[in-house]
């Protein structure tokens, strides 16, 4: 016995956030210890070697020589590449129990609803193999929730919007179950993408996908702004291959991201006629909350209530709503074995 609380005691606790775009890790008493984006940068003339991870593979995105390319591992919610999955884990596991080799950490990790008991499996595989000791499975919806502060526990409904990088996921939960859930592969990557396609067509100009992601970020709208904005943007002429510069306005992008945005509010109100009449009711005084980093495109709140007619609040940072919902099960061993799937 005394020999378990040794290395319990030595034991570091994890709740991650494995997310398409972005990876957060958090830890017990310290909070969030790391915040990088999920992308490895791998060297294909030198055996697939891995040249950098997170924040530093970011960067490389459109700038390496053609033997280097950034991968991102995750696509829709789910591991689309084991090997540069487990690697990515284990440099940020590592990196969080500050590069200690001998800590196997038990992690506590979260999947989308939508996910086949396959692709969990392979969640779980992949972060034992990345050197946690155990792994505990929970709903992303759920973490989202309780990251935002709902009272998940009680009855009467609750209904999450995450915008993500890869999926946009709407949940309505209620006493600690999920009633509905449904996921879409429409989220901000797709935004950038549309961004990309949009100033090519109109401006025969080419930019890159860090450009369009700064754009969306900077001027980017899902719903009429009180001051119209505008940026200068740099990339290269198509017909003349020459680099350019051009102004684009808030107008310009909203018009970019309109189908996008469309399709995200036509989803959230197909999930609110579905929802059963009495907790539909509830999201009349309660409303909606939007988390993930989509949701801080601007208007997106304002397009949304205007288009449902219930409130929609924005989490308040809706960037770490779920590994900080994570972090609340971490800390709470009976909600923890109650939510674990
Ligand atoms: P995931 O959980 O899939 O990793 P995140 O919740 O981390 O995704 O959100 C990442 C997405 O949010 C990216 O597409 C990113 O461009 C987008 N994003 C971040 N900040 C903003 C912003 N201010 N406005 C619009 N989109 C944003
Ligand atoms: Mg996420």
């Amino acid at each position: 016995m005394a020999f378990k609380n040794f290395f319990s005691f030595f034991t570091n606790d994890l709740a991650i956030d494995l997310g398409t775009a972005n990876t957060l890790l958090f830890t017990k008493g310290k909070g969030i210890v790391i915040r990088e984006p999920s992308i490895v940068a791998i060297n294909r003339k030198n055996n697939n070697k891995v040249e950098a991870i997170g924040q530093e593979a970011k960067e490389m995105l459109g700038r390496t020589p053609g033997n280097i390319i950034a991968i991102r591992p995750m696509k829709d919610g789910v591991i689309a590449d084991f090997e540069v999955t487990e690697k990515m884990l284990e440099y940020f596991i590592r990196k969080a129990c500050n590069r200690r080799r001998w800590i196997r950490p038990r992690i506590v990790i979260c999947v989308p609803s939508g996910i086949t008991p396959v692709e969990r499996r392979a969640v779980q595989d992949t972060a034992l193999r990345a050197g946690a000791s155990e792994v505990h499975l929970v709903l992303e919806a759920m973490a989202a929730a309780i990251g935002a502060g709902l009272p998940i526990t009680e009855p009467g409904g609750n209904m999450v919007v995450n915008i993500g990088g890869g999926t946009t996921d709407i949940a309505v939960i209620s006493l600690s179950g999920i009633v509905y859930s449904r996921s879409i592969r429409v989220a901000g990557n797709e935004m950038d993408t549309a961004i990309i396609q949009y100033i090519k067509r109109k401006y025969n100009m080419l930019v890159g996908e860090r450009t369009a992601e700064q754009i969306k970020i900077e001027i980017g709208s899902a719903f009429q702004l009180e001051e119209s904005i505008s940026m200068d943007i740099k990339g290269r002429d198509l017909i003349e291959g020459i680099p350019k510069t051009l102004s684009l306005s808030d107008k310009e992008v909203r018009e970019a991201l309109s189908d996008i945005t469309s399709t995200i509010v036509d989803a959230v109100k197909v999930a609110l006629e579905i929802t059963p009449p009495e907790l539909a009711a509830d999201f009349v005084d309660k409303g909606i909350i939007l988390t993930g980093g989509g949701a801080l495109l601007r208007g997106i709140d304002l397009r949304l209530r205007e288009e449902t007619g219930v409130p929609v609040t924005l989490a308040e940072d809706p960037l770490t709503s779920v590994v900080m919902g994570v972090g609340v099960m971490l800390e709470d061993f009976e909600l923890l074995r109650k939510l674990t799937i």
